[in-house]
């Protein structure tokens, strides 16, 4: 017999009060769970969530509240526009800031790391800018022209901040007019506000708006997608305006006007990933084509779903800091069409992308086959 279950009218309510007002658009065509990259691993019925939030019958205790990678697939097939990551983004609210259900546990670490010291990683502040110790950089100061804000990542982690490092010298080499932050400056707050964490990333994005206020900053370059996506689009919202570019279009722009101009050959077979947070989300892929196509040796390849259609990570929205079990990894899935193409380096332009496929390629025992590379540290190499 059918069980008939009673919509939940004030669930709903408070679903869409968090944000989630997009969930009345839905009509229930399931285009989006047939995109939903979960589907080529395992199964998610995001057709069905969206559903339950309609009725007000979400199990706030599921994992389904956190399986949403903010990958945009969904939002780009969909005949209603229905934007799912910001549905998906409502119901963690409902848990983290409503008080319902239960946030994962390394979610809870990642978010109370970031309200403690300013940083998911729970790395000492005072230590953020020390990777740069070394490398004759100003710190920014009223009148500098650029500033430029790695992410937390590359800040802290060794593999990924050999990107800040190759930016840093590429400026250089491109008499720049640039400095980077003091140790004061905080996490841009993007992935823990998909996470559902939005007083948390109020009270951050405050601190830097009240840093880049007292430094009269107006331009600022960043490595990372995620640090532009809110930057860009989201640091309005609290008074926060500055003209925010990407690495990858900054270069293109030098590389273009001859004040990059590259010395040494690169014979490598490239391949390149567009991070979901700058591709489809920000329409820029253009940009990384043209810079790996003016680095003399180098063979550019493209893989199978690429641009519009590729591949997620797994990294954004939140799920960098939460567990995915071998075999439903995104990440793994993306790098065997590296592997069809014999690729000898996988270039990428996002801090998440590279740590989920350096772990990728140690899990899949294929260190040995395949060198993931910012754009970044490619450019620098050939200089
Ligand atoms: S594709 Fe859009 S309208 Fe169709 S089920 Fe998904 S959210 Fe609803
Ligand atoms: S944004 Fe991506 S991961 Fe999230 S529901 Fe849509 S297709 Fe699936």
């Amino acid at each position: 017999m059918t069980e008939i279950q009673t919509p939940l009218k004030e669930t709903t309510d408070i679903i869409i009060d968090e944000g989630g007002e997009a969930l009345k658009l839905c009509y229930q065509c399931g285009l989006c769970t047939g995109v939903c990259p979960w589907n080529r691993l395992t199964s998610f019925m995001v057709r069905k969530v969206i559903h339950k939030a309609q009725m007000g019958l979400v199990d706030f205790e599921s994992d389904e509240i956190w399986r949403c990678f903010g990958c945009k697939a969904c939002v780009d097939r969909c005949p209603r526009g229905v934007e799912i990551p910001y549905v998906m983004r409502a119901l963690r609210r409902v848990v983290m800031e409503v008080g319902a259900g239960i946030v994962p546990h390394s979610l809870r670490i990642t978010e109370k790391n970031t309200s403690a010291v300013g940083n998911p990683l729970g790395e000492p502040p005072d230590k953020r800018m020390d990777w740069a110790k070394d490398l004759g950089v100003k710190t920014f100061a009223r009148g500098t022209e650029i500033l430029y804000f790695p992410c937390c990542y590359q800040t802290y982690d060794p593999p990924t901040r050999k990107a800040a490092v190759a930016t840093v010298n590429i400026l250089k080499k491109a008499n720049v007019d640039f400095g980077i932050p003091d140790n004061n400056v905080v996490c841009c707050g993007e992935s823990i506000r998909k996470a559902g964490a939005e007083s948390l990333w109020q009270r951050l994005t405050k601190t830097n708006i009240a840093i880049f206020t007292e430094l009269g900053v107006k331009k600022i370059l960043v490595t990372s997608p995620h640090c532009y996506h809110t930057f860009k689009d989201e640091y309005p919202e609290l008074g926060g305006n500055y003209e925010i570019v990407h690495l990858s279009e900054y270069l293109a722009e030098l590389i273009k006007e001859g004040r990059l101009k590259f010395s040494k050959p690169l014979v490598k077979k490239v391949t390149y990933h567009d991070s979901c947070c700058l591709g489809r989300w920000q329409g820029i892929y253009d940009e990384h084509r043209q810079i790996l196509a003016s680095i003399p040796g180098l063979e550019f390849a493209e893989m199978r779903d690429t641009r519009e259609y590729a591949l997620c990570c797994g990294g954004c929205a939140g799920r960098l800091w939460l567990e995915t079990k071998k075999g439903e990894r995104p990440s793994e899935l993306r790098l065997e069409q590296v592997f069809e193409l014999e690729a000898d380096i996988l270039a990428v332009s996002c801090p998440y992308c590279m740590a989920n496929f350096n772990d990728g390629i140690i899990s899949m025992g294929k260190t040995e086959v395949v060198e993931i590379k910012d754009i970044a540290e490619l450019v620098a190499e050939a200089l």
